[in-house]
């Protein structure tokens, strides 16, 4: 009897060890070690009949990048429970992303939220970016914003992500930032954005209208009143300097960051950003950490209240990618603008020392089409250069579908001709703007060609790479700037199949 008892004496500590993360065992003072972060993973995992640990890749420098995989039984097998990913710290210096993400896996480990799992099969990274974290900077070790690399996924991290997402196509992810509201022009302006937590929704005018319309209209409302019930302040995510001196969007309409790199496979998808610290480190750490982990749970209860309509939603809207409608047209060009009204926005005064409603007359939250593209049945890609050789490596990484082109005399296939490389200032960035004349070709060169279906998933992530007039495509990286030369045709083809009617 004694025995049993100090047994369960000696589990009941394990577990509460195993529970506390290594930010709270440090007492607040230091933050989460990449060791740490291992040590504890490995523990709780081991020990948890709910939790099994995956290492899904290893960062520039090699650190191993652990995924844990949270269900009752295992994950993706029971389908009727709804897929999600939560990954943190693809920003280096956005630390409590990070210490949440652990957090939420130690609520997990106590069974404080096994009731969300009847109805979620959940994964969470919780450092996408370890080299970064080590050295509390935003890049990782090739010095690359990883951010801004899930179109062309020339780092390990991202391709690591990208895999897992592959493997298990959740129908919900979100991922974790921090803002940083102490900027130069904010300080000048007097006022700064005091919110604990803000979350941002898909803007892609490509992304499913529907998706959009129930995060903005159902998920926005319901975050807002979960964080305020819980004792922390909440906005919709604001992109942009003070409003004296820029406008105020929500975030980017790229499809090369975390948030819309999923959602424009019409997943149901977030970005959610923490208020940093001043140091950047570990200021305020104990608050911005719980008020992290209270945003990921508060969007982990939406999905389990709401789990068959945003199944059904994404799994619908995710057909007709597949499907491929060809007579739709594609955006590919965008920009933010003005809405109806002004925006009225709570700021903390440097000055009063209270928060303050501010009127911002440049509030750009629409998102207009400028330029678009009719869908072809697919690509053809040759292979014989550098260039686009390349492409098709990336296609690749993306396990998007193509096979060798084979020709029949139905398809009609065209080229484009660069006629003039302009610029064109869009979002904010000067980009190459191509006048471009398609015409149509009596034959093709003797060469091997790949076929890329656009019926598949990646539907709208092939078109906005691949199209040389779009604003998001491949041509505007470094390393893809050999696609296009004024005069000579852009080598990738387009191709439609004649139809009886
Ligand atoms: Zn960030």
């Amino acid at each position: 009897m004694k025995k049993i008892l100090v047994i369960i004496l000696v589990h009941i500590s394990i577990s509460i060890s195993f529970s506390q993360t290594p930010l709270q065992r440090n007492d607040f003072n230091k933050l989460t070690s990449y060791e740490e972060l291992i040590s504890f993973v490995e523990k709780i995992c081991g020990g948890s009949q709910l939790m099994s640990l995956e290492y899904i890749g290893q960062s520039v420098e090699g650190r191993k990048i652990p995924a844990v995989k949270i269900s009752t039984s295992k994950f993706g097998v029971d389908t009727s429970k709804i897929k999600m990913m939560i990954f943190a710290q693809q920003h280096g210096n956005e630390q409590s992303g990070k210490e949440g993400a652990l957090h939420l896996l130690s609520l997990f480990n106590s069974s404080e939220l096994t009731s969300l799992l009847e109805n979620i099969d959940l994964i969470i990274v919780p450092q996408v970016n370890p080299d970064g974290s080590e050295k509390n900077q935003r890049r990782n070790s090739n010095d690359m914003d990883l951010n801004r690399n899930h179109l062309i996924l020339t780092e390990p991290e991202t391709i690591a992500l990208h895999n897992l997402f592959n493997e298990n196509l959740p129908h919900v992810t979100l991922d974790v930032h921090e803002y940083f509201p102490y900027s130069e022009d904010w300080e000048a302006f007097g006022y700064l954005k005091n919110f604990d937590e803000q979350f941002g929704l898909l803007t892609n005018p490509n992304v499913s209208d529907k998706i959009k319309e129930f995060s903005n209209k159902e998920f926005l409302p319901f975050i807002e009143n979960h964080l305020t019930e819980k004792g922390y302040t909440f906005h919709n995510y604001l992109v942009g300097g003070s409003p004296n001196v820029s406008r105020i969007r929500h975030s980017t309409v790229d499809i090369n960051d975390g948030r819309q790199s999923f959602g424009i496979l019409n997943s149901f998808s977030f970005i959610l950003e923490g208020k940093n610290g001043l140091d950047r480190t570990i200021e305020n750490i104990e608050r911005r950490t719980a008020a992290q982990a209270e945003a990921m749970i508060g969007l982990l209860r939406f999905v389990s209240l709401n789990k068959d309509k945003i199944k059904r939603l994404v799994n619908t809207e995710r057909e007709r990618l597949v499907k491929g409608n060809v007579k739709e047209k594609i955006v590919v060009r965008m920009e933010h603008v003005r809405g109806e009204k002004p925006l009225s926005l709570p700021l903390f005064s440097k000055y009063s020392k209270q928060d303050t409603i501010v009127t911002v007359e440049e509030y750009h939250p629409l998102v207009e089409k400028i330029l678009k593209v009719e869908k072809p049945d697919g690509y053809l890609i040759p292979d014989d250069e550098e260039s686009t050789a390349k492409v098709l490596e990336v296609l690749r990484k993306h396990r998007i579908i193509f096979y060798e082109y084979e020709h029949n005399p139905n398809d009609r296939i065209t080229k484009y001709q660069i006629t003039e490389i302009d610029s064109i200032n869009l979002e904010e960035t000067q980009l190459a703007d191509l006048k471009i004349k398609e015409i149509e070709l009596n034959f093709l060169q003797d060469k091997k060609y790949h076929y890329v279906p656009i019926s598949q998933l990646y539907c709208n992530t092939l078109i906005l790479a691949l199209e040389p007039q779009s604003m998001l495509g491949l041509i505007h990286y470094e390393s893809f700037k050999d696609l296009i030369r004024v005069g000579e045709d852009y080598p990738i083809l387009r191709l439609i199949k004649k139809r009886k009617n």
